[in-house]
């Protein structure tokens, strides 16, 4: 007999969705992470009264009812809306790109006006065959918004001129004509009253938990500590980089206490001249309506990975996604062991898409 139905690597959302329903079902789950805490990204570090996002900024958006419900059973959640400012040299503007922008930016009422005046923009250009990332965004919503809210963004984001990006990166610039700061278009968000992290504590309840344990030291001296496994680290690693290593797009935080109450009035500012080297800075404390003194702030800039550093983003171009191709058929053919969450199947995934497929293998492992 073995000591645990489940060694479920990674205490992450992934994990954690996973060992509930499984110990819901009366399944011993024994889950282990190499950080010194639960809830992989999206811990929340409480400093000062205020819970900062440690891996950065994050929204819980979803259309998906089920999983909005879901979600609910261990969190009541606030009313907060991502309203995101852009900031260009010494002018501020509402995002996502819509009426406020726009009446801002040229000075007009209407609707009908603010699309005449970027269809004029576009039609000035001329561009009919974009062949970078600049001409596409150009063509897409005309010189104005791409030069003060597209350009600088995006070449600190990608650490590249967007002359020599590829154009399929933008595929749409999503213009809004109404005045609607409301960033996401899903149909429920908000964050979690109480933080991130007590949603996870709450979900392993009834599962042993051992942090500081990374799953390769560990496997050594505990082969057949379960029936099987849930891994939810990263893919390549687990095959020893057999086909070489899966790359990602990094981000430095840099955060730091302000003895102020309110720094810049907002959740998310982003910075969209070149010259200033981050992107965004995060003001955690609006997240959660926060009335305290003090007041926390982390500045993002984006950076080159390299394998031993912290992986953030993956970069699902054709070259990654052909090697990610052959780990996951790989993967497939791995008995007793399920791969899962963002990391072990390389895949960008917002967290009520986790929670999907979370949901989703514990299903497959029911009918099993
Ligand atoms: P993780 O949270 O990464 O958990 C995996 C865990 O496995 C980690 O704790 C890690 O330490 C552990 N692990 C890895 N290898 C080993 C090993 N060898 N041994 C032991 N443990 C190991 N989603 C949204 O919905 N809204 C947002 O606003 C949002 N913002 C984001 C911002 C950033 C910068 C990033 C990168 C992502 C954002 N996301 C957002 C996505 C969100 O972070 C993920 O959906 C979610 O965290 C994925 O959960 P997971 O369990 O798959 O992975």
């Amino acid at each position: 007999m073995k000591k645990y139905d489940y060694l479920i690597v990674g205490a992450g959302l992934f994990g954690a969705v996973f060992a509930h329903e499984m110990t819901k079902e009366g399944k011993k789950c024994l889950v282990i992470d190499k950080r010194d805490h639960i809830a992989g990204n999206i811990y929340c570090e409480n400093v000062e009264g205020i819970n900062v996002h440690k891996y950065g900024a994050h929204i819980f958006h979803t259309s998906d009812k089920v999983v909005w419900e879901y979600i609910n059973q261990f969190a009541e959640f606030n009313n907060y809306i991502n309203s995101p400012v852009a900031r260009y040299k010494d002018e501020l503007y509402n995002l996502p790109f819509n009426m406020n922008t726009f009446s801002k930016m040229f000075g007009i009422k209407t609707p009908a006006e603010a699309k005449a005046k970027i269809q004029e923009e576009i039609e000035e250009l001329g561009i009919t065959e974009p062949k970078n990332l600049e001409e596409q965004a150009l063509s897409l919503a005309g010189r104005s918004v791409y030069e003060k809210l597209v350009k600088g963004y995006t070449e600190k984001q990608w650490g590249r001129d967007c002359k020599d990006l590829p154009a399929f990166i933008i595929k749409r610039l999503p213009l809004r004509f109404i005045y609607d700061n409301n960033y996401f278009n899903d149909r429920f968000q908000g964050i979690p009253m109480g933080g991130y992290t007590a949603i996870v504590e709450k979900m392993l309840e009834g599962s042993d938990v051992l942090l500081n344990t990374d799953y390769y030291e560990f496997r050594k001296e505990n082969a057949d500590i379960a029936e099987k496994t849930v891994y939810t680290g990263m893919l390549d690693k687990y095959f020893d980089y057999k086909y070489g290593v899966l790359e990602y797009r990094s981000v430095r935080f840099e955060t730091e206490t302000l003895d102020m109450d309110n720094y810049q009035g907002n959740a998310v500012v982003n910075y969209t001249e070149r010259e200033v080297p981050y992107t965004r800075i995060i003001e955690h404390k609006h997240f959660e309506y926060g009335t305290q003194p003090k007041t926390v702030i982390s500045r993002e800039y984006p950076s080159e990975w390299k394998l031993g550093e912290e992986p953030y983003y993956p970069v699902n171009n054709e070259k990654n996604e052909e090697v990610a191709g052959k780990y996951r058929e790989l993967a497939d053919k791995e008995e007793n062991v399920i791969f899962g969450g963002r990391l072990g199947e390389y895949r960008y995934y917002d967290m009520d898409k986790v929670i999907a497929a979370a949901l989703k293998a514990v299903e497959k492992e029911k009918n099993n």
